[in-house]
């Protein structure tokens, strides 16, 4: 591992000051620890936040803001995020294990790397590790990789369940630049899609602390679900997994959310779909021609043809869990 400076800034303020080429931020650490030992993450300084940024979540305005430094489980308890936002505690506890979950932070989970085996291996080609050196998984081992959004430079998917839900109940990531300026970035153009630089995960800028997400107050608080199909029931990343949420009115479906994970380089939102269910009834067929919206544009790799039915099946059921949820 390569030698770094370690310090513990109390505030904001202080963590934006310091100094240094390359600074990385930890939180829980369960992500950025296996980075450096496996020297794939080497920055000149790690600055600990865990004291620096809000561990709380609170109201804001008519919606919620859950601080940077929320433990992923403690958004799985909160009184507010169960009775107003529960698609997304149940999407966090389809992720990782329960210890994992103790330590993980809100922000630490936007920012998680990729699960591409070929990121973690050093001696493989990799654009998203060493840029211009290529992409093992695009002609490789790549049954867990995209199916949609991806390009020649990178078919890796972001690992998140959490971003997943955050995405489809369009949330915002409040983020403070070097120069303490304040940014609020809507969750879509948060994530990015490989384009030339598979390298880049996100449009956070370089050296910005994320402070809080945001969500606003919304309708889909009674009928949503969160599926997540994977190699085994739990401590595993999605194969494919779906966010889906329904508002309700007088039998008729007045606005709709779907998103899935582990099929794109960023929690992908299925808008196409979300427009044809709007104003329908909810019904099987229904949600059987949305599923089929959604499975139209998919190209699967090489390895992964089974997530096309996998995903269309997922869709369906998450749709019809909404109506039992
Ligand atoms: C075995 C295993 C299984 C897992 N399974 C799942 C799963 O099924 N689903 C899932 O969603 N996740 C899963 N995870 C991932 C886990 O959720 C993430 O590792 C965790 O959320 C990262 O949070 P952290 O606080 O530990 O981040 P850290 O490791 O501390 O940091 C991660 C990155 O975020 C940066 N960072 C952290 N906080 C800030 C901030 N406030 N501002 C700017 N930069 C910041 C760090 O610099 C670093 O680059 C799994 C992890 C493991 C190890
Ligand atoms: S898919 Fe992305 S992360 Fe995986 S080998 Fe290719 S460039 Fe690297």
């Amino acid at each position: 591992m390569k030698p770094f400076t370690f310090s513990k800034p109390e505030n904001l303020g202080k963590a934006l000051s310091i100094k240094k080429d390359t600074v990385q931020f930890i939180a829980g650490g369960t992500n950025l620890l296996d980075l450096m030992k496996k020297n794939i993450a080497g920055p000149d300084a790690v600055l600990d936040i865990t004291t620096a940024l809000s561990s709380k979540i609170e109201q804001q305005g008519k919606g919620v803001r859950i601080g940077a430094m929320v433990r992923n489980s403690a958004i799985t308890t909160d009184k507010t995020i169960l009775s107003k936002y529960p698609l997304v505690a149940k999407a966090v506890l389809a992720g990782a294990s329960p210890q994992i979950r103790n330590m993980a932070s809100t922000a630490g989970n936007l920012l998680q790397r990729t699960r591409c085996p070929y990121f973690y291996d050093i001696t493989t080609p990799c654009n998203k590790r060493k840029p211009g050196s290529g992409c093992s998984a695009i002609n490789g081992e790549n049954r867990m990789n995209a199916i949609v959004g991806y390009n020649e430079q990178c078919v890796a998917v972001h690992p998140s369940d959490l971003c997943v839900a955050l995405a489809a109940l369009d949330a915002t990531v409040a983020t403070t630049d070097k120069n303490k300026k304040q940014l609020s970035i809507p969750f879509k153009d948060f994530h990015k899609l490989p384009g030339d630089t598979p390298q880049l995960d996100n449009n956070l800028p370089a050296n910005a602390i994320i402070t809080s997400v945001d969500i606003a107050e919304n309708p889909f608080s009674k009928n949503f679900y969160y599926l997540k199909l994977r190699d085994r029931d739990s401590y595993a990343f999605a194969l494919v997994s779906v966010a889906a949420a329904l508002h309700l009115q007088d039998n008729h479906i007045a606005d709709a959310r779907l998103a899935s994970g582990g099929v794109a380089h960023k929690p992908w939102r299925w808008y196409e779909a979300e427009q044809y269910l709007k104003g329908k009834a909810p019904s099987a067929s229904t949600f059987s021609a949305a599923a089929d919206i959604v499975i139209k544009d998919v190209k699967p790799l090489s390895n992964n043809g089974f997530k096309k039915s996998m995903l269309r099946g997922a869709v369906e059921t998450a749709l019809q869990n909404c109506l039992t949820a």
